[in-house]
């Protein structure tokens, strides 16, 4: 963790803490100076000198992106492909899997709503078969469950790590195992977790992994990557190619690119992705294990000062709990509450059903607002939300 003169200098590196009490950081968190002012340089040079030419100037950050995501969940530099976000990654991955009718796809209760469409499409298109898996009594994937369930038509295990609607923080490893031990495709949606609290692909033991840049990495919108095994890459076969992905070598031929970055395609926003590079290299800089202990810290504190509010309920679920706090607030609009509150300058978001229609469904929720910390963030800013909230709710 951090001191105060440590984080005053961090929230100096964020010139919108200044602005407002950012608690969306589960929708977009904010960015650095330095991200920032990378994208806009870079823009401008572009503008200047010439996109293909400024790239090329840039090669070795580029190449860079690839070793500081590798170091930031354990990864070698071959296993990573670049994206615009983590469901162009997901995606990727998921289609690339050779269905075929009869498998079966386990999944969690708490999966994105993205996720269990492609399952649904993936049912219509190659006849697999989709099985939820039943949460434990504190509301995480049940392992027992899961190991019940898993038998030799089980193609792939692919669930959420942190979902977007709450606290909860699903046993990634012991996921992991049994995905190993019967020798089932494991891909772990981590777009809440990546940047939030230490990834270790080594110890999860899933094969692929998807994150976005703009939630807890604080880069760009625009911004994601892809992780995937060596051991399963020849496994998967890419659901696009192009020349970047792969060679054209004959004119019966091509040959697909080695590594992971045979996901990728030629063209991306080049200035987004520098400023991706940036901002991955500004958390291992702060440290994932600092971020993570002072998230928690602060959540923490989030969810006990609710508490005293009696007019709301706080929602989250799970052991160990993350920085996104989920509120219900029965008979008020939550729509129309976020918005005064951003008048008053505190950025929330609001969860509906359709997001996590599973979970939300079986928990009969309708609406949440959900305030999610990051490390920049204050337990001032804590007092400040909850006295606001508390005055509008009464
Ligand atoms: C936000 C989110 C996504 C989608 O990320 P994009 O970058 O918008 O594609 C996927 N899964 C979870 C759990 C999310 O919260």
């Amino acid at each position: 963790m951090f001191d105060l003169q440590e984080l005053e200098l961090l929230r100096n590196d964020t010139p919108g803490t200044e602005e407002l009490i950012h608690f969306n950081n589960a929708g977009c968190s904010l960015t650095t100076t330095i991200v920032r002012d990378t994208v806009i340089n870079y823009l401008q040079e572009e503008s200047l000198k010439g996109g293909y030419e400024t790239e090329a100037k840039y090669h070795h950050d580029f190449e860079k992106v690839y070793a500081s995501v590798g170091q930031l969940i354990n990864a070698h530099t071959n296993e990573i492909a670049y994206v615009e976000s983590a469901t162009a990654a997901w995606d990727l991955a998921f289609h690339s899997i050779p269905f075929k009718a009869g498998d079966v796809i386990l999944t969690a209760q708490c999966e994105y709503a993205s996720n269990f469409i492609a399952y649904l499409q993936a049912k219509r298109r190659h006849g697999v078969e989709i099985k939820v898996v039943p949460n434990d009594a504190n509301g995480r994937l049940s392992c027992e469950a899961l190991e019940d369930l898993v038998d030799e038509r089980t193609k792939l295990i692919a669930i959420t790590h942190i979902p977007t609607n709450g606290g909860l923080i699903n046993p990634a490893e012991e996921v992991g195992e049994i995905a190993r031990k019967h020798g089932v495709y494991y891909l772990l949606d981590a777009c809440q977790s990546v940047g939030q609290m230490p990834i270790d692909v080594q110890k999860i033991g899933c094969d692929m992994l998807s994150a976005t840049g703009r939630k807890f990495m604080r880069a760009p919108r625009g911004t994601g990557f892809l992780y995937v095994r060596k051991a399963i890459l020849e496994d998967l076969d890419p659901i696009f190619l192009d020349l970047h992905s792969a060679e054209w070598t004959g004119r019966e031929s091509f040959k697909v690119r080695e590594g992971t970055r045979r996901f990728e395609s030629m063209e991306c926003n080049f200035a987004n992705k520098l400023g991706f590079g940036v901002a991955v290299e500004y958390a291992l800089k702060v440290g994932v294990e600092n971020i993570w202990s002072r998230i928690v810290e602060l959540a923490r504190y989030l969810r006990k000062e609710l508490t005293k509010i009696p007019a709301l309920e706080v929602k989250d679920l799970g052991v160990e709990q993350c920085g996104i706090v989920s509120i219900a607030i029965p008979k008020v609009d939550l729509f129309e509450l976020r918005d005064n509150l951003k008048y008053q300058g505190i950025n929330t978001s609001v969860i509906i059903p359709s997001g996590t229609l599973l979970d939300m469904e079986s928990r009969g929720l309708n609406q949440l607002l959900r305030a999610s910390v990051h490390y920049y963030n204050t337990r001032e800013e804590i007092d400040i939300f909850c006295q606001k909230l508390g005055k509008m709710i009464g």
